[in-house]
């Protein structure tokens, strides 16, 4: 078993060495490759993305990835490398739970968002004459096959009981039309789960209401993008909220959280988003669901136990809380 560690720009570099130490108790025949990616990336080799760090993370098939810091402007020849990432690695699926953990944010909330993560306005192709700007949506019926594919078999397989299709076919009858079109035909092979559908902006107002109503969100990937920090935000923040993007073989494990220029350097980022990224690892990509159990508990247990970084209003670093969970382990 092999991880490619990529720290990146900011509390990347605190939160994710950390998190791997942990998961190295767990797992001591894990071998970890090291690799670079980022804005500090960009501005010594040039590229945010190196053909090597590439090369790792496909060698390797699981990625644990920091955060990236991106310029405030388009910077010529800066793309993000997540984004590229998710892209070559061929990673359609990014699923972004939202969970009730002991003492932070709502209880009761098990929220998973499913967000498809290589089309939509993501495509990058801008177009401007200087008065007039144009972003092209894409939507295709492979990319909404599968990721909708992807949903429903999670979804069954975690035994949920409900999925809501998220769109705006409304407004964009042709591109979130087919989105919509595609997740209604997988729907068909999975008779065992109810299916909705809502438009987003009554996502965005009904999660906002009683985030507790729903189970599975399938939704493009910009309206999965602000949904799921929606979410997070009533599952105790940045700081906790994981995520993993899955695909054709190789998973990357992606706290959501992004640099955190204010608090980097100090030492105290909150681990927690990638701890349970990596849970999500062991369970998802990894097929090791009783060592993600374990991992998920001893958070918990931490987290109930009144250890906190400050964020939680607690006062532990990132490397005290990483020692209790593995204490706890
Ligand atoms: P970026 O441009 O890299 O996304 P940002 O300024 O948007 O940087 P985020 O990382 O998105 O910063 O974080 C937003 C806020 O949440 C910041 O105040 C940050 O300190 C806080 N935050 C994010 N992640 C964590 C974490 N792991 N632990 C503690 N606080 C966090
Ligand atoms: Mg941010």
């Amino acid at each position: 078993m092999k991880l490619c560690v990529i720290a990146g720009d900011g509390i990347g570099q605190e939160v994710v060495p950390q998190a791997v130490r942990v998961l190295q108790s767990m797992l001591p025949a894990l071998q970890t490759v090291t690799a670079d990616a980022g804005w500090a990336t960009f501005q010594q080799q040039g590229t945010a993305l190196p053909a090597a760090t590439l090369a790792a993370a496909r060698d390797c098939g699981a990625v644990l990835f920091g955060a990236v810091s991106s310029p405030a402007r388009a910077v010529a020849g800066y793309r993000s490398p997540i984004v590229q990432l998710r892209r070559q690695l061929g990673c359609h699926a990014n699923l972004r739970p939202t969970l009730s953990l002991p003492g932070c944010g709502l209880p009761g909330l098990d929220v998973l968002i499913v967000r498809e993560n290589t089309e939509d306005l993501y495509v990058g192709e801008e177009h401007s004459d200087g008065d007039t700007a144009t972003a092209v949506k894409r939507i295709t019926r492979a990319a909404s096959l599968r990721v909708a594919e992807s949903a429903f078999a999670l979804a069954a397989a975690a035994g949920r009981r409900r999925v809501t299709i998220v769109h705006k076919a409304n407004i964009l009858p042709l591109t979130d039309g087919l989105f919509r079109d595609c997740a209604r035909e997988v729907a068909t092979r999975y008779p065992q789960l109810q299916v909705d559908e809502m438009l987003v902006d009554t996502a965005a107002l009904k999660l906002a209401q009683a985030p507790q109503a729903f189970d599975v969100l399938l939704a493009p990937n910009l309206y999965g993008d602000i949904l799921s920090d929606l979410a997070a935000a009533f599952g105790g923040g940045l700081g906790v909220a994981a995520s993993l993007n899955l695909g054709q073989g190789v998973a990357i494990a992606e706290p959501v959280h992004g640099s955190a220029p204010d608090i980097a350097g100090q030492g105290v980022a909150n681990p927690v988003a990638s701890l349970l990224s990596l849970a999500m690892l062991l369970r998802h990509h990894w097929q090791l669901p009783a060592f993600a159990t374990q991992l998920e508990l001893a958070v918990q247990h931490v987290l109930a136990a009144g250890t906190r970084t400050p964020d939680l209003g607690g006062s532990a670093s990132t490397a005290a809380f990483c020692d209790a969970v593995m204490a706890a382990l």
